[in-house]
């Protein structure tokens, strides 16, 4: 049997183990997770949402499965009764422009329909017939994904991938991974600590934010670095009706959760700064996201706010998108980090493509190798301009 280390038992890790353990007596699955409550873990801090409109079409055919996966959840990582129910729910995305953002989106809607995602593009009059609520003041356009979009319980997804693999045999060990013993091309072990090491012949860097200290064990510079973002939730005494989750032309977001919202943003990028402390930015709250919401919303005026938390997106420097496989310098770490913000939604396709890559040499059923490391030493960013 092949032993198998995976450090990090986030969604990312969870789901590779949850596909590697698939066909038993094959691996030998090690999850390395120094902290199971998971505190600072993206997977735990996420907004936990799904969308299709990409700007790149390996980002669509991975959510496409992504979707799919979700809605089949229960059944498919059923252990006991209940069966997991991660309460997906599919209101949509709605992207607004002005006029000069509204060609990306004729140019974004173009690529998502050849590749059959389902999305509209709506005229103000048209926004404001179908959400009366919205203040259309200044766009020219907004795209609506139809189906396929939405959000779910990005905790209970992890927990369900988490039981499943270890249902299906894979071994979880509490304890930090602190380097990697390297023999030429290949590593030969995950150490812990001082006095124990974990053998191996193959291992997987999932450590999400943490991951470029992982790919430094083993001399691999990985573009991935910790950007902290704060979520805000707040309760409206009105009800917005069919509300989407809506990407504001300032590049706020918002989305109901339950009874109330949540909503956040991107800050600027000279105070994006790496490994910030998990402190939530209340004063962007005040400063300019309340007047910006109000100002989209009119019934937002009237918010209350209701609790905050802040967590790491893991942002590939690069090009903002997933780095998955092999390093060409080592010949058995795989890499499966860097999803700046959508590795929820792309946790079941990354894990089956590496799951693919480490049983038959390469990626079968859905070609991920638009995402491989090649693209980064070749200096060939894979853009996605649709990053929230
Ligand atoms: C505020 C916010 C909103 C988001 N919204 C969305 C969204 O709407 N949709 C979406 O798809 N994605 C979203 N994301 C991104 C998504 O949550 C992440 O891409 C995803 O959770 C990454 O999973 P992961 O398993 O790679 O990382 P994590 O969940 O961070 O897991 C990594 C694990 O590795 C462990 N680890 C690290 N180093 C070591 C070590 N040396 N030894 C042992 N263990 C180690 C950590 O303890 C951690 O548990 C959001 C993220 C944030 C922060």
């Amino acid at each position: 049997m092949q032993r198998i280390v995976i450090i990090g038992g986030g969604a990312v890790g969870s789901a590779i183990a949850y596909f590697l353990t698939q066909t038993p007596d094959t691996f030998e699955v090690t999850v390395v997770e120094r902290d199971p409550s998971y505190q600072q873990a993206s997977s735990a801090l996420s907004a936990s949402s799904i969308r299709q409109q990409y700007s790149s079409a390996i980002n669509i055919q991975m959510s496409q499965f992504g979707i799919d996966f979700l809605r089949a959840v229960g059944p498919t990582l059923r252990v006991e009764d209940p069966a997991p129910d991660i309460g997906l729910i599919e209101p949509g995305y709605l992207y607004l422009a002005t006029t000069a953002g509204s060609s990306v989106l004729h140019d974004n809607h173009a690529l998502q329909k050849a590749y059959g995602v389902d999305v509209v593009l709506l005229e103000p009059a048209a926004l404001q017939a179908r959400f009366p609520w919205l203040c259309t003041d200044g766009l020219a356009l907004g795209s609506l994904g139809l189906s396929g979009e939405g959000w779910f319980d990005g905790y209970c997804l992890m927990q369900a991938l988490r039981k499943k693999a270890i249902a299906q045999g894979a071994r979880y060990l509490k304890a930090e991974a602190t380097g990697l013993r390297r023999t030429g091309r290949s590593i030969s072990a995950v150490q812990l600590g001082e006095a124990a090491s974990l053998p191996c012949d193959r291992v997987v860097n999932a450590a999400g934010p943490w991951a470029a200290r992982v790919a430094a064990w083993a001399e691999i510079d990985l573009p991935v670095r910790a950007r902290r973002r704060s979520v805000f939730s707040f309760s409206c005494p009105e009800s917005l009706a069919h509300c989407p989750l809506v990407i504001d032309t300032s590049g706020i977001w918002f989305r109901p959760e339950g009874q109330q919202f949540i909503c956040g943003f991107a800050p600027a990028a000279h105070e994006d700064l790496d490994d910030l402390p998990l402190e939530v930015q209340h004063e962007a709250f005040d400063s300019f996201i309340w007047p910006t919401l109000a100002a989209r919303v009119p019934a937002f005026e009237a918010l209350r706010m209701k609790g905050a938390w802040a967590g790491y997106y893991e942002m590939n420097l690069f090009d903002h998108n997933a780095i998955l496989g092999l390093h060409p310098d080592c010949a058995n770490l795989y890499f499966a980090n860097g999803f700046s913000g959508h590795g929820l939604q792309q946790c079941p396709a990354a894990g089956r493509g590496i799951a693919e890559l480490m049983r038959f040499g390469d990626f079968r059923s859905m070609d991920l190798s638009p995402l491989s490391f090649q693209r980064i030493l070749q200096n060939r960013p894979l853009l996605e301009k649709n990053v929230i």
